[in-house]
């Protein structure tokens, strides 16, 4: 990802502000953009853009929203901001967590005013961390028809969207001010365009074998589920200018991907009573830690698989989310009338899990915490007939990347930024911290989400 600096470089294009990468940091910065009227231009590097917005479950986090006052929840940026530094033990940038907390409800707000963007809140259930219900999500419940809605209303906002369109140099002046960058296309034909901000949105280095065992050792073998396109682009240019970067070995895991159907099975099932076993029988962890550590956990059982077990309750559970209906369609989903029929049908040693259902239902039975910490309480027990899946732990997103300020500029040094260069998402740094266990569910999207709308609007207001 080469830089020139070339004060003198000369474009034949120009457009004010050029935002790399279409996901829903890139759609919603150039929302921000759109709103003060300047023009705005996104580089999408796919034919139909996608990123992983589009393969993510589309919960958006958010404290103080209108939706959580209609249901009568108290929350407030303050609590939400205080559930993310209790998850990352106090190793989250303040200053992003502020800026993500504060700005995430007029974010959600205005999509849906200005957008029609509707949000509803996830409600029955609490994922792993939050206090209290805030995660919220389009009527349809996906990444993918929530990028969809961004992208209908990014074509209607006169944003323009060029796909095919790899963002590959910078050119800089002596200041490292951005003038312009280059991108190439399929067929390897290059175009170049100046710009007076630039935009990073173009996520972390997930999809870069050799970028990801440098700084990610302990998921150099384990799967990316995340979209391959997102290859480090924004992390190479960040260190080419200098910048400073931060938490490059934080990363967002998953504990429960079916396997080898590749298909996420909900984590909703764990908070509501399910179980995760190895081959043995065996649990292993608190399954209420969350599902981004699980992944490590996971990853270190026999065969680096595991079992999620559970009943039919939260099988009906399941199906509200249209992946686990996925996986049942692709049967992944196995069903036991007992116990050893169920362990039968996924592989696992019967006596030890019966074993381990019975330890389980004795604890819920007199609502009691086991060794791991986790609590069980009555109505969790599980009872016949009995559901399962093997499961694998996977790599779903970086958290590390350049390290930004309030208004999401990319810094040199701590308070002087680089004088046109922003960067928000999975481009920029997160706010879980340096290391798995950091990462609160909905870290993701909240930094894409509020980060592209800090970005967006920073970036016109220059
Ligand atoms: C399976 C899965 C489930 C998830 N579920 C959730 C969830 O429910 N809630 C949550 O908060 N988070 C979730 N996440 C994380 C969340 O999806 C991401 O954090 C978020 O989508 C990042 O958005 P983004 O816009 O920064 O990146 P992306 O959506 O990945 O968009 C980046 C775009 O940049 C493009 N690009 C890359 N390099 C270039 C280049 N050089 N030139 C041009 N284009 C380029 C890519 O093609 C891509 O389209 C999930 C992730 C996965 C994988």
């Amino acid at each position: 990802m080469p830089i020139h600096i070339d004060p003198n470089r000369r474009f034949a294009t120009y457009v004010p502000i050029v935002i790399v990468g279409a996901g829903a940091c890139g759609a919603v910065a150039a929302l921000a953009a759109r709103e003060r009227g300047i023009d705005v231009l996104i580089l999408e590097r796919d034919a139909a853009p996608a990123g992983s917005t589009a393969l993510s479950s589309g919960f958006v986090p958010a404290g103080g929203t209108a939706q959580q006052r209609a249901r009568g929840i108290d929350d407030s940026p303050e609590r939400f901001a205080a559930d993310i530094q209790a998850k990352a033990r106090g190793r989250a940038d303040m200053t992003l967590v502020k800026a993500y907390t504060e700005a995430i409800p007029q974010a959600l707000d205005w999509l849906a005013q200005a957008h029609g963007i509707p949000f509803e809140l996830v409600e029955g259930f609490l994922y792993p961390g939050h206090a209290v219900e805030r995660l919220h999500c389009v009527p349809e419940r996906t990444g993918a028809a929530l990028l969809a809605r961004l992208h209908r209303a990014v074509a209607a906002s006169g944003a323009d969207l060029l796909c095919s369109a790899r963002a590959t140099d910078l050119f800089v002046d002596d200041a490292r001010r951005v003038l312009g960058l280059r991108f190439v296309r399929p067929d390897g034909s290059a175009d170049e365009v100046g710009c007076d901000a630039l935009v990073l949105a173009c996520n972390g280095f997930g999809g870069d074998r050799e970028l990801v065992a440098r700084y990610i050792p302990e998921m150099a073998d384990a799967e990316y589920f995340g979209h391959r396109g997102n290859d480090g682009d924004a992390l190479r240019w960040a260190i080419a200018l200098g910048a400073l970067t931060a938490d490059l070995s934080g990363y967002q895991g998953h504990g429960s991907v079916a396997t080898p159907h590749g298909v996420l099975i909900t984590w909703a099932l764990m908070m509501q009573g399910a179980i995760q076993v190895n081959a043995r029988g065996e649990r292993f962890a608190n399954e209420h830690e969350g599902y981004s550590e699980a992944a490590v956990q996971v990853l270190r059982q026999p065969g680096h698989v595991a079992f999620d077990v559970y009943d039919e309750r939260l099988h009906e559970i399941g199906l509200q989310f249209p992946d686990y209906a996925q996986a049942v369609a692709a049967g992944a989903i196995k069903r036991g009338a007992t116990l050893a029929e169920l362990a039968a049908a996924l592989g696992i040693d019967a006596a030890g899990l019966e074993r381990t259902v019975m330890e389980v239902n004795a604890l819920a039975h007199d609502d009691a915490t086991d060794e791991f910490d986790r609590t069980f309480r009555a109505e969790e027990m599980l009872l016949p007939p009995y559901y399962g899946v093997k499961v694998a732990g996977a790599l779903f997103h970086t958290q590390g990347g350049a390290v930004v300020d309030a208004h999401c500029r990319v810094l040199v040094a701590r308070n002087t930024p680089l004088p046109n260069l922003y960067a928000a998402g999975g481009a920029a740094r997160g706010v879980s911290g340096d290391a798995v266990w950091g990462y609160l569910s909905g870290n993701g999207l909240l930094s894409a989400v509020a980060g592209g709308f800090i970005a967006g609007r920073a970036a016109s207001a220059r």
